[in-house]
Order: structure tokens, then C-alpha cells, then sequence
């Protein structure tokens, strides 16, 4: 039986310095159980690290729509420079996220966490190739139950009205719409989320990781900016659609269907790809004003 080694140590059997991936995430995983177990154990836990996950985004995007008007650095990344979020945008939106979450998140939190006993940990941190499989893995397969969720809810009139146009009340989204959502699709979406990182056998580690990582991508889909971090400028040969293909989906809603990459819609057909952005000069701008 072979023993791992659980710090960075000269494998001499082949001569290089062969570092166990385990020994990168255990010292953090360690940390994590020794200082926060009964936080961790929590059936709340999950639910928390996404809400407070969202609203920091959430935060972030908001603070530098209020600026945008006033500040040309950050409304040149912006996808629709005329465009200005009012902060009746942000009461709508908020009060709706707020009413969602009061009635139907934490009364479900509250109820998993009355009837779930506390989840046990595991003594080991995943290495880190499971680590990032676990997160690259989830996110495919929320994608797959995305695409076919969102694409049966755009297909199907009665299906459209009654639970999806809500989030489609925004042409030009903006980060609070990520979660404008009728509670049937905060629903599945929340499932899914939830689900699909037990479906892979995911650490628990994994899964919050891929919980954070959902949040972040869904909230980027809707900021309206298409900033030099964005996902969709990091992966390349197109693959991930990200802020501006979703955004050209809230204004033609028959295209780009699927959450975060590419393919499908390239499957299906349904992809389009949204003009570049460009920096309007302040001349352009005060033509289309006027
Ligand atoms: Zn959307
Ligand atoms: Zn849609």
C-alpha cells in the first residue's frame, strides 16, 4: 500500500518535486473544521453563503451603476452606455428578491434546518483535480438543466406567462434582475444548485465552492458590463456566452438560451452573437438624446 504524502515532499522514484494535490486544500479544510464546524454543519450554512454571496455582488454592480452616469471609466465598460439604472430599478427589483427570499428561501431553510440533522464533515479535503472537476462538472450539468428549463419556458406560451416573463419585464438587465424571478424558477434553480454537487458525490468543500461560483456567473450574466475579468474574455474559442450573449437574450428572447457556455445553443441554433460594444463619444451620445 502506497502512503500519500501530505505536504510537498522529492518523490525520488522519478526524480521531481511531486506536490500531493491533497496537500494543497487540506491545510484550509483544517482550518475551516477546527474554527467554524459548528457554522459548517449547519443545514443553513449553504443557503447563507449564497444569499450573502449575492448580495455582495449584487452591492458591487449596483454601486457602479449609481456611478456610471457620472464617471466615463466605468460607463465605457458598460454594455449599454445610454442606458442609466434608476433607483426605482433597484426598489422593484429589491423588494421582489426580498419578498421571494422571506416567503419561500428561509421558511425552506428554517424547515431543512428543524428536520436535517447537522451534516457530518469529511476528515480529508478533496484533492485539488476533484476540486476543480467538481466545479467545472456542476456547472455543465446545471447549464444542461438550465438550457432545457429556460428553452421549454420560452417555447410553451402558458409556461412563459405564468412563470417566466417575470424576469424578462428588464430589456437591459442589470445585476439585481439576476434573481427577478418568479418563485418557480428560484425553485428549480435553487434544486438544481443544490442537487447537482450530490449527484457527483462533490466534498462539501466542492459544493460551496460551486454554490459561490453559480452565484458569480448568474449575477455577471446580468451586470450589464462587460468588464475585462469577465468569464466569457477568460475562456476562449467563444465557449462561455456570459454577460453579453445573455443580454442579448433578454432583447431578442429567442436565442442564447443556455445559462453559461456556448454549446447548445450552437446545437440548437439558437445562438447569436451580440454586435462588439463600443465607447460612444460624448457626441454620440448627445445625438442619440437629442
Ligand atoms: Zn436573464
Ligand atoms: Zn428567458
Amino acid at each position: 500500500m502506497r502512503v500519500e504524502p501530505l505536504s510537498g515532499e522529492l518523490d525520488v522514484s522519478n526524480g521531481t518535486w511531486a506536490l500531493s494535490e491533497r496537500s494543497l486544500l487540506q491545510p484550509v479544510w483544517d482550518y475551516l473544521q477546527q474554527n467554524h464546524e459548528g457554522t459548517l454543519r449547519s443545514p443553513l450554512f449553504p443557503v447563507v453563503l449564497s444569499v450573502s454571496t449575492y448580495l455582495v455582488l449584487v452591492l458591487f454592480y449596483t454601486v457602479m451603476d449609481l456611478l456610471a452616469p457620472t464617471w466615463p471609466s466605468i460607463r465605457r465598460y458598460q454594455i449599454h452606455q445610454d442606458r442609466t439604472v434608476t433607483w426605482s430599478n433597484i426598489g422593484t427589483t429589491l423588494a421582489l428578491t426580498t419578498y421571494n427570499h422571506l416567503l419561500y428561501i428561509f421558511p425552506a431553510a428554517v424547515a431543512q434546518w428543524l428536520w436535517r440533522p447537522p451534516v457530518p464533515l469529511p476528515r480529508e479535503a478533496p484533492t485539488v483535480s476533484a476540486f476543480l472537476l467538481g466545479v467545472v462538472g456542476c456547472t455543465v450539468v446545471f447549464d444542461f438543466q438550465y438550457y432545457l428549463w429556460h428553452l421549454l419556458h420560452h417555447r410553451v406560451g402558458w409556461l412563459y406567462r405564468t412563470f417566466h416573463a417575470l424576469h424578462h419585464q428588464y430589456r437591459q438587465p442589470f445585476s439585481l434582475v439576476t434573481q427577478y424571478l418568479s418563485a418557480w424558477e428560484l425553485f428549480n434553480v435553487g434544486f438544481w444548485a443544490t442537487a447537482d454537487p450530490l449527484l457527483l458525490q462533490c466534498h462539501c468543500l466542492t459544493a460551496w465552492a460551486f454554490m459561490i461560483f453559480n452565484v458569480w456567473v448568474s449575477t455577471e450574466d446580468h451586470c450589464g458590463y462587460d468588464f475585462p475579468w469577465a468569464m466569457h474574455r477568460l475562456i476562449p474559442f467563444g465557449l462561455w456566452g456570459g454577460a453579453l450573449r445573455h443580454d442579448a437574450h433578454h432583447q431578442q428572447p429567442g436565442t442564447n438560451f443556455a445559462p453559461f457556455f456556448a454549446h447548445w445553443d450552437w446545437l440548437g441554433g439558437t445562438a447569436t452573437m451580440p454586435p462588439p460594444t463600443k465607447t460612444k463619444t460624448k457626441r454620440e451620445r448627445d445625438e442619440k438624446a437629442a
